[in-house]
C-alpha cells in the first residue's frame, strides 16, 4: 500500500512473467489503477499476468472511501487503521487462491508478499506452499535493521542524538538512535508494536527473502543477511532496469506531471552529465520554508536541474511562479509525480538529490550517478550511510534529525540554501574527489546492468529462486487435491 513497495513488486511480477511464470497480482482498485498501463502492456506482450482487485474494508476501520494507499492517509494516527484494513484482506485473498485453477500437471505455487501482510505466511502454511517475503530495502539496511530490532543495542543508548557505532557489521557505521529507528511515532501508536511483532514472526516463518538489490553492490551484506535471517536471500535487482521501453519508464508508478517526450526534448539540449535531478520520493513533504530554501540553493549553484515538487501550497505556488521565470534557462520544475527512471536514464543527468528511499537509491546507482543524500525518515538514514560511507558515491546534505513521518506540519530542521549549493556542486564536480566519486558511481551503474542482463547475477538468482520453489514444493507440498 505504498509506492515504494508496490512499484518494485510490480516490476518483480513482470520479471517473473517474463521468465515464464504465471503471475497473479492481488491488490485494491485505486492501487491497480496506478500500475494498469504497465500490466496492460505486459498482457499485450502475451505475458501470463493478471490482476485481481479486492476491496479494503475502509469504512469499517474509519478511513475515507478511496483511501487505499499510505500516501493518501491524512494523518499518522490513521496508519494503524490502514493496517487493520489490510489485515481484513486475509479471507478474500485466501478465497482467491482457492479459486485460481491450478495449471494442469503443475502444482507449483508460491506467494511473494510484502512484509506488511504477515497473514500471508499463515495462508501459505495452510496451502502447503512457500511464501517468500519482500521487505523493501537492500541487504545492508535490512541487516542493520535486523540488528537494531533484535538486539539490545538501542536500549543501551540513552540519547537520541549521540552518534554510536553499529555493532555486528563489516563496515564502521556511525549513526544516532533516532536515525537507526526512524519510524518515530508510528511504533508508539497503540496496536503498532503488536503489528511489528507479527511482521517479524511471519518473516521468521517465511521460506526465503527476495531483495531488490544485486550481489556486486553489497557482497558482504548478502551473505550476512542470509545468516542473520537463517534463510535464503535472493537478490534479483535492480528491478527498475526491467523497464526498458519509453512507455515503461515514463508510466511507472503514477501519472507523471510532465509529458515524457517534452522532458526528453529538454534534456537533449543539455550537455552529458550536466543536470542534477531532485526528487524526494512518494511520501516525504517539506515545509514551505524548506521548499523555498531548496529552490534558492539550486538557483545559487548555477547547475541545470530538474526539480520534482510533490505538493505545493498557495504560498509556494506564488513563489514558484516568479522563481520558474528566473531559472527558466536551466531549471525545469515537475509538479506531482516525475517519471524518475526515465529522467535518470538520460545521459544529460549527472547527479541526483534523493531522500534515499531504497528504490530511489538503487535507481540512482543503476543510472551510474552520484547522489546528494537528503534522508527524511524510516530506513532512509541507513541507506544514506551505505551510499556515503560504504559505496562512497554520495555527499550528505547534512540532515541529522529524522522528520516526524506522516505527522502534518512537523518538519525537521531547515537545511540552508548554502549547504544545498555546496552539496550539489560537490556531487557535480568533475575534479579530484568529485571525479573519483562519479567514476565509482558509473562503475556501479555498469555492474547493475550486467547483473540484470542474461547470465548476470540477478538473472541467475531469479532462475535459482524459481527452481528452488519448484524443487522445494515437489518435496514438501500437499497433493493439490487436498488443498482445493
Ligand atoms: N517515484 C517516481 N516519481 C516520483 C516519486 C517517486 O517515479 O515523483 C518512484 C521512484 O522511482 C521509486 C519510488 O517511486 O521507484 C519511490 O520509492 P522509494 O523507496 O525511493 O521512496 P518512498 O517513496 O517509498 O519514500
Amino acid at each position: 500500500m505504498q509506492q515504494g513497495h508496490m512499484i518494485p513488486m510490480v516490476d518483480i511480477a513482470r520479471i517473473l512473467a517474463h521468465r515464464n511464470g504465471t503471475v497473479t497480482i492481488i491488490t485494491t482498485p485505486v492501487n491497480a489503477t496506478r500500475f494498469k498501463p504497465a500490466i496492460d502492456r505486459a498482457i499485450q506482450a502475451k505475458l501470463k499476468i493478471h490482476v485481481i482487485e479486492l476491496q479494503l474494508a475502509l469504512a469499517e476501520v474509519g478511513l475515507p472511501e478511496g483511501c487505499e494507499n499510505f500516501d493518501m492517509i491524512p494523518s499518522v494516527d490513521l496508519f494503524v487503521n490502514m493496517y487493520a484494513s489490510m489485515d481484513k484482506l486475509e479471507k478474500p485473498s485466501e478465497e482467491v487462491l482457492r479459486r485460481l485453477t491450478p495449471v494442469p500437471n503443475l502444482m507449483t505455487r508460491c506467494i511473494i508478499s510484502d512484509n506488511q501482510f504477515p497473514w500471508t505466511t499463515d495462508i501459505a502454511h495452510r496451502f502447503g506452499i512457500p511464501r517468500l517475503v519482500f521487505h523493501g530495502p537492500g541487504c545492508f539496511t535490512y541487516l542493520c535493521l535486523h540488528i537494531v530490532m533484535n538486539t539490545n543495542v538501542l536500549n543501551e543508548i540513552s540519547s537520541d542524538s549521540d552518534y554510536f557505532v553499529l555493532p555486528g557489521i563489516p563496515d564502521r557505521i556511525e549513526l544516532t538512535k533516532a536515525q537507526a529507528g526512524g519510524w518515530g511515532k508510528i511504533r508508539e501508536i497503540e496496536g503498532m508494536e503488536d503489528f511489528f511483532e507479527r511482521m517479524s514472526m511471519a518473516e521468521e516463518g517465511a521460506d526465503g527473502v527476495v531483495v531488490n538489490s544485486f550481489e556486486e553492490l553489497e557482497p558482504n551484506y548478502v551473505k550476512r543477511l542470509a545468516e542473520a535471517k537463517g534463510k535464503k536471500v535472493w537478490c534479483i535487482g535492480p528491478v527498475s532496469l526491467h523497464n526498458r521501453s519509453f512507455l515503461d519508464m515514463a508510466e511507472r508508478g503514477k501519472k507523471a506531471g510532465i509529458n515524457g517526450h517534452d522532458l526528453l526534448k529538454w534534456l537533449d539540449t543539455k550537455d552529458p552529465r550536466s543536470v542534477i535531478f531532485v526528487c524526494l520520493g512518494s511520501m516525504s513533504s517539506l515545509s514551505n520554508e524548506q521548499v523555498l530554501e531548496l529552490g534558492l540553493g539550486l538557483e545559487l549553484s548555477s547547475i541545470p536541474f530538474i526539480w520534482c515538487i510533490r505538493s505545493t501550497t498557495d504560498e509556494t505556488d506564488i513563489w514558484l511562479s516568479g522563481y520558474e521565470e528566473r531559472v527558466k534557462d536551466r531549471g525545469l520544475i515537475v509538479r506531482g509525480w516525475a517519471p524518475q527512471v526515465l529522467i535518470l536514464s538520460h545521459e544529460a543527468v549527472g547527479g541526483f538529490v534523493s531522500h534515499c528511499g531504497w528504490n530511489s537509491t538503487l535507481e540512482g546507482l543503476s543510472a551510474g550517478v552520484p547522489m546528494v543524500t537528503y534522508p527524511q525518515f524510516a530506513d532512509q538514514f541507513l541507506n544514506e550511510r551505505l551510499v556515503v560511507d560504504v559505496l562512497k558515491t554520495g555527499v550528505s546534505i547534512g540532515m541529522e534529525v529524522p522528520v516526524a513521518i506522516g505527522e502534518k506540519d512537523k518538519f525537521g530542521a531547515l537545511v540552508k540554501k548554502e549547504n544545498i549549493k555546496t552539496a550539489v556542486e560537490s556531487v557535480m564536480n568533475d575534479e579530484g574527489e568529485g571525479k573519483a566519486r562519479r567514476e565509482r558511481a558509473r562503475e556501479f551503474g555498469e555492474m547493475a546492468k550486467k547483473a540484470m542482463a542474461e547470465g548476470g547475477s540477478s538473472y541467475v538468482n531469479t532462475t535459482l529462486m524459481m527452481q528452488d520453489v519448484i524443487e522445494e514444493l515437489a518435496k514438501n507440498t500437499k497433493p493439490i487435491q487436498d488443498v482445493f
